[in-house]
């Protein structure tokens, strides 16, 4: 049985302040069992508070991003190896916003995926299609070729242990869930993808996540598809309460 795994994607949103309140509220009551994992992914400046204040406790610390080079004349990034060493132990890479605004291609998120294995760090792939592309019917098409690329020359025990989370780009941040049959028709067709580049073994062990306006009243739905193993969620992560509220669904 694959376990559940929420993670919480705070985007640029609190203050330390907040961020650490939030860890005080949240991290004790974080269920310490194998069905569900929960991870916070927060701005890099918070990091090594919260990873400090999640000591002890079951809630993981994940970046938003990080840089594929270990470290050099990169002005403003943030390296694998320094994550690590804070004690950070996920990374989300190739969101679509990163995707959007920052030009993260395929082929740097394959570059990413590599690095975050090098230094230890479990990466959480996003991939996902645009509203254009659904009523195209592209989806599949595009979805499939997003998690090849991002998974190009990574080894099947490195693939058994990537979080992949697909997360239709119309549906994040809009109130607009995709209905839980058209998010488990998607995580099905990503693990039917990883099957074909790996086995059957290595595709029924990857954790594929829902995202795109999660919230504590439609992810038990998403949760009972036999192929959605957890949530990336965005908005209902930033408040202690519905955080909580999404780990009981998982639990
Ligand atoms: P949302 O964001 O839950 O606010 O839609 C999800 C995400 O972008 O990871």
């Amino acid at each position: 049985m694959r376990k559940k795994v929420i993670a919480g994607n705070w985007k640029m949103n609190k203050m330390l302040s907040e961020a650490n309140q939030f860890l005080v509220e949240t991290a004790n009551k974080v269920p310490n069992n194998d069905h569900v994992e929960a991870i916070v992914c927060a701005p890099f400046p918070f990091l090594a508070s919260l990873v400090e204040k999640a000591k002890g406790t079951s809630l993981k610390i994940g970046a938003q991003n990080m840089h594929y080079e270990e470290k050099g004349a990169f002005t403003g990034e943030v390296s694998p190896s320094m994550l690590k060493d804070l004690g950070v132990s996920h990374a989300v890479i190739g969101h679509s916003e990163r995707r959007e605004y920052f030009a993260e291609t395929d082929e740097s998120v394959n570059k990413k995926a590599h690095a975050a294995f090098k230094h230890g760090l479990t990466p959480i792939i996003c991939c996902g299609e645009t509203l254009e592309q659904r009523e195209a019917n592209e989806t599949m098409n595009h979805i499939a070729s997003q998690v090849k690329a991002a998974l190009k020359d990574l080894s099947e025990s490195q693939i058994a242990e990537t979080i992949i989370a697909y997360e239709p780009i119309w549906a994040i941040g809009t109130g607009k869930t995709a209905s839980s049959e058209e998010a488990s028709d998607v995580c099905t067709h990503i693990r039917h993808v990883v099957k074909e580049i790996t086995s059957e073994a290595t595709a029924e062990k990857v954790i594929i996540q829902y995202g795109g306006s999660v919230k504590p009243a439609n992810i038990d739905e998403l949760l009972a598809q036999s192929d959605i193993d957890g949530a990336l969620v965005g908005g209902a992560s930033l408040e202690p309460e519905s955080f909580l509220q999404l780990m009981e669904a998982g639990t």
